[in-house]
């Protein structure tokens, strides 16, 4: 039977014209100098340094092929097949990735105590491995397991040895690797494919990550609220936010009254909220900010 699907990728909409005025590096830099509970929020533009695709390309275009959807991975074995073996390989390059000048350039901005909160839209980790202590992981982590049926969390780590202990001498040609720890593999290859259950109660594994279709846990949500709620600005990077969640918390922050600002490179939803954008790499422009900010001495440090 055909499966209708009510699940879309969502597009990049900007109203006709909307444009974020264009900032300098000076600009962002007395930005970072005025405002001492900045909240971050950031995407995948963030982690293409560190040998991870973007999902869309500038104009916030979808990249990639198909992803899959929440659905049918708890419908179907064949889907779920697919995943863990796309993503057999995909974890490896998430874990031989490293965090980038982006992820390190917050990191110095958190230390320099600017920061009061840092939610990403990423699920590759980079944040935490630069040293960011608490990240609000909106879409969920890579690096852990969840069993749909118990309930137990598990590490990804520990999936992956068991999955090369039942896969051997599976070596299929690797196509491409796509931003979510998902390989692109010849659709030929997913039936040589053996699949683990949960090693307490043998149940369904999922990667603790939000789906297509899948709703962001609620408490999570709550949280991220917070952050913004406690914010002075907030500083968006590396996202075109086009997904609901991120671009919410854009819209709440507008609605609060606080200065946003933007690296990135490309349009972004929220543009027309923006009090400028600086388009760019997000690593060297942060890096320019940050020197910036640093060389204006601490005149304005209490
Ligand atoms: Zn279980």
């Amino acid at each position: 039977m055909a499966r209708v699907r009510a699940v879309r990728i969502p597009e990049l909409r900007t109203a006709p014209g909307v444009h974020a005025r264009a900032g300098s590096v000076e600009e962002l830099a007395r930005f970072l100098a005025d405002h001492r509970r900045i909240v971050v929020l950031t995407g995948a533009g963030c982690s293409t340094g560190s040998g991870i695709p973007a999902y869309r390309d500038e104009s916030g275009r979808w990249r990639r092929r198909q992803p899959i959807f929440y659905q049918d991975f708890l419908a179907d074995q064949v889907m779920r097949r697919r995943y863990w073996a796309r993503s057999f390989f995909g974890w490896k390059v998430m874990q031989r990735a490293a965090p980038g000048p982006t992820h390190s350039a917050l990191a110095t901005l958190a230390g320099l105590g600017r920061v009061s909160g840092l939610v990403t839209q990423n699920v590759d980790g980079l944040h935490q491995r630069a040293g960011h202590a608490e990240v609000i992981e909106l879409h969920g982590g890579l690096d852990r397991v969840l069993c749909l049926d118990c309930g137990l969390g598990s590490t990804r780590d520990e999936l992956q040895q068991r999955l090369e202990f039942l896969n051997p001498d599976w070596a299929p040609e690797v196509l491409g690797i796509n931003p979510d720890g998902d390989a692109e593999l010849d659709d030929k290859a997913y039936p040589g494919f053996r699949i683990a259950g949960c090693s307490d109660c043998g149940g369904t594994l999922k990667p603790d990550v939000v789906f297509f279709g899948e709703s962001v846990p609620r408490s999570r949500l709550a949280a991220a609220d917070r952050t913004v709620e406690s914010a002075d600005a907030m500083l968006i990077v590396g996202t075109s936010l086009v997904v609901w969640s991120g671009y919410r918390l854009a819209r709440l922050a507008a609605q609060r009254g606080i200065p946003l600002a933007a690296v990135n490179n490309g349009l972004t939803r929220a543009d027309g909220m923006l009090e400028f954008k600086l388009e760019g790499d997000c690593g060297t422009v942060l890096g320019q900010a940050l020197s910036t900010f640093s060389s204006q001495g601490s005149s304005d440090q209490p």
